[in-house]
Parts: C-alpha cells; structure tokens; sequence
C-alpha cells in the first residue's frame, strides 16, 4: 500500500505546548485515527499539516509532493472538516457555498446538491441558525463535494448525539469504499475508532506514542484482572498501568503471553482503544 500523506519531524512551539518531531505517514484505503486527550496536540498537527498554522520545522508530503510547494493543486486532493467549521456565521449555507466551491477545480455541484439533501439542509438558512450538528454534516457536504482523496476531520463527533454521530461514521464508511480514498479521524472518542478505524496513531504531550494497525493493538493489548494477592514486583513489570483496590486489581498488558506463564488465576480481556490509550498516557477513565 503506497502513503497518501507523508509527516516528517513536524515542531510547534507555543511555549507551553511543543509539538515534538511528529512523524507519521497515512496509508492509502485505510482510516487512521489519530488519539489523545484534550490538548494532546490532535489539532495543531492537522493545522500545521494543512499551512493553517506555522510550523517551525518539519515536511508534510501529499501523493509525495510538499504540500507548502504545491498547495494550490493539492489542496484539490484533501477534503476537510475542522471542529470549530471556519465559515461566515451570517451568510446563508448556499452564499458560503459560493464561496469556497470556486476554490476547487473538480467542485460537484450535484454531489453537493445530493449532500444537502441527505442531512435534510437548507440552503436559504443562515450558518448561524445551524445546530452543531447541523453545522457539521454541513462542513462535511463541503468536503465531500470536490472528490478528495484524502478526507481530513479534527474531531468530528465532538459534542454530538449518537445518532448524528453515528450518521457521520456511516459517511465515513462510504467515503473509504471508493477506491483510493484515505481517511485521517481525529478524535478523543475513542469509541467511534472501535468501529471503523484501521490504523491508530496516538499522541500526548505533541509526541507520538503508538502508531499501529489498530487489530494488531487490540491482540496485543489485554486488560488482566485478578486477586491483588496475585500481584508482586516482578510482575509488575509485566503492566503499563495498574488500578488496584483492596482485594482486586485490573491492569493492561502488552505481554499476554509473560503473563499467562507467570500469573495463574487471571483473567485476560479483549481491551478498548481507550484502555490502551489511557494506559500509555497514565490516565483514567475519569480523565476523558
Ligand atoms: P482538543 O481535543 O481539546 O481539541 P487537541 O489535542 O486538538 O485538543 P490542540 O488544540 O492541538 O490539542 O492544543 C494543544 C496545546 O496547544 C494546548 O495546550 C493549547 O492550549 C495549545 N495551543 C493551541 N493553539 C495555540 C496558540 N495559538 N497559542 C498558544 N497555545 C496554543
């Protein structure tokens, strides 16, 4: 599988906050979700990937070419749904249209047109009346309509109810179906991951920590419970992290099999995108 996009020691210094030598690449026909708590980074790595905001270091390539050199033909390729939705609160969903569609050589207005229709939009309505909801499949009415290859969305689900949300991923799906589209998710449910995610990249502090198939993760990975009795220091090497209280412990694992061999009398279970992103991280669910 070739890369879509190619990220090489991307920094950001904002004082308080560095984002620090990310590299990642994105493999074309997959979705990758990109995780981390709030403030982990998620949204200036994708800023300073789309010239959004400055880099102080770092190369992004798309389809191989740097996208600072060639943006006004690659930005054709890449369709992109930002949190906060940069739009003109006061013009109507067909005025901002008109203004961003001339942007795109490849815009499809009928595509459009099918989008609006679909998520029950109307056109004459102004941005400001909009629903976060309804703002969102906006925004991705938008994205979808010049017939990107590359569909970039900074937390998409945020703040919505299940049933939007769940509509977004169904999207999603779609989008990836057609032959040589990628998706790149951000997001800090990571719930929404569980279901449709191929690869996961995980980020903290504007460090990237993981970066694998996410199946790969989840086989690896085992969240192990048992007697607190069971536990001594040499296996306590075996945990990333461990939640004990008085008589129990549950902790994640990524050497199931050390811990088959050395622990007798627990029990080892399938974990979630979220138990293994908070175990690096040193979180709790409480955190999210
Ligand atoms: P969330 O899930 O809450 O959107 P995130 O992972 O997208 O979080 P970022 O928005 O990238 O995180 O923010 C990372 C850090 O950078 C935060 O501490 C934030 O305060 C800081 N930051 C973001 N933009 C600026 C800015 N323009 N100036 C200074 N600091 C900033």
């Amino acid at each position: 599988m070739s890369n879509v996009l190619e990220v090489n020691g991307l920094k950001k210094d904002y004082g308080a906050f560095k984002l620090n030598d990310v590299s990642f690449s994105l493999q074309e026909g997959c979705i990758t979700g990109f995780i981390g708590v709030n403030g982990a980074g998620k949204t200036t790595t994708i800023k300073s990937i789309l010239g959004l905001v400055l880099k102080d270091a770092g190369s992004v390539k798309l389809f191989g070419k740097e996208i600072e050199k060639n943006e006004q033909e690659l930005k054709n390729y890449i369709g992109v749904v930002l949190d906060e939705g940069c739009f003109y609160e006061e013009m109507t969903l067909k005025e901002m249209k008109n203004v961003i569609a001339p942007a795109y050589t490849n815009w499809d207005e009928k595509i459009f047109r099918n989008y609006i229709n679909r998520f029950d939009l109307n056109l004459k309505q102004k941005i400001s009346t909009l629903s976060k909801g309804m703002k969102m499949k906006y925004s991705i009415a938008l994205a979808l309509s010049h017939h990107a290859d590359l569909l970039i969305m900074d937390e998409p689900t945020s703040g919505l109810d299940p049933l939007i949300r769940s509509e977004i991923l169904d999207i999603v799906l779609e989008f990836i179906r057609e032959e040589g589209k990628s998706v790149f998710f951000s997001t800090h449910i990571t719930s929404d991951l569980d279901k449709i995610a191929d690869m996961l990249i995980l980020i903290d502090k504007g460090e990237i920590l993981l970066n694998e198939e996410k199946d790969l993760i989840l086989d690896t990975y085992g969240v192990v419970k048992g007697d607190s009795n069971l536990l001594n220091d040499e296996n306590r090497k075996l945990f990333l992290n461990i939640k004990e209280s008085r008589y129990n412990f549950e902790a994640i694992t990524n050497r199931k099999n050390d811990v088959r061999k050395h622990m007798d009398g627990v029990i080892i279970e399938r974990p979630t995108i979220e138990d293994v992103m908070l175990a690096h991280i040193g979180g709790d669910r409480d955190a999210i």
